[in-house]
């Protein structure tokens, strides 16, 4: 199979030149994350769990599922999560029906670095922002069709995601929330929801 990095063939297509976009779109957001992470004396993935555990459920902040939402070992995360409590931007609290396990709770230290450091993503959020309405509509329909493919080969972990929801449903093909009440339209699809079931 030829290369998407062979330019002849790269750009004898425009399927293959979109990947290559999206490739381009995931190294500024590491490069971002990485210059941000510098100024902290933190690493991109310190960075990156306070950000999440800064604005998710006390259940999704547990070692087991940190480690499925970034993909990584259950003993990366818990050296991770032992740093952060050790710079005092977390704490463990126990849970009281099961004492060997504990949720993570970020503490007020930890909020003032995530409001500091959650900025790096602006870049990105100033040109989209840009974007006209319609346009806007149409790339949020590609992005979620391409996430529902991703997760549907394993390659993603996106949970949360309307198509997951135990609340949605499609009559003739219109998509519907029962938890909101509501049609939802293609602005109105989300990828991590809060009342996700
Ligand atoms: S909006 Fe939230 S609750 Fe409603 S279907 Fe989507 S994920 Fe489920």
């Amino acid at each position: 199979m030829e290369s998407i990095y062979n330019l002849d063939y790269q750009n004898s297509s425009l399927e293959n030149k979109i990947v290559i976009g999206f490739d381009r779109i995931s190294q500024v957001f590491k490069t971002l994350l990485i210059e941000e992470s510098k100024h902290y004396n933190l690493s991109p993935i310190q960075i990156q769990l306070l950000i999440f555990i800064n604005y998710h459920s006390e259940n999704k902040s547990t070692i087991s599922y940190l480690s499925k939402e970034f993909n990584l070992s259950k003993p990366t995360v818990s050296e991770t999560i032992k740093t952060l409590e050790k710079k005092k931007y977390i704490t463990k609290i126990s849970d009281k029906f099961d004492t060997r396990s504990y949720f993570i709770q970020i503490t007020d230290l930890g909020k003032s670095i995530v409001q500091q450091t959650e900025q790096y993503v602006n870049p990105l959020v100033n040109i989209i922002s840009n974007i006209s309405e319609a346009n806007k509509v149409m790339l949020w329909q590609s992005i979620t069709n391409i996430i529902n493919e991703l997760n549907n080969i394993q390659l993603i972990n996106s949970h949360r995601t309307c198509t997951n929801c135990q609340f949605y449903s499609q009559n003739n093909n219109i998509p519907y929330c029962a938890l909101l009440n509501q049609v939802l339209k293609i602005e109105d699809i989300r990828i991590d929801c809060p009342e996700f079931k």
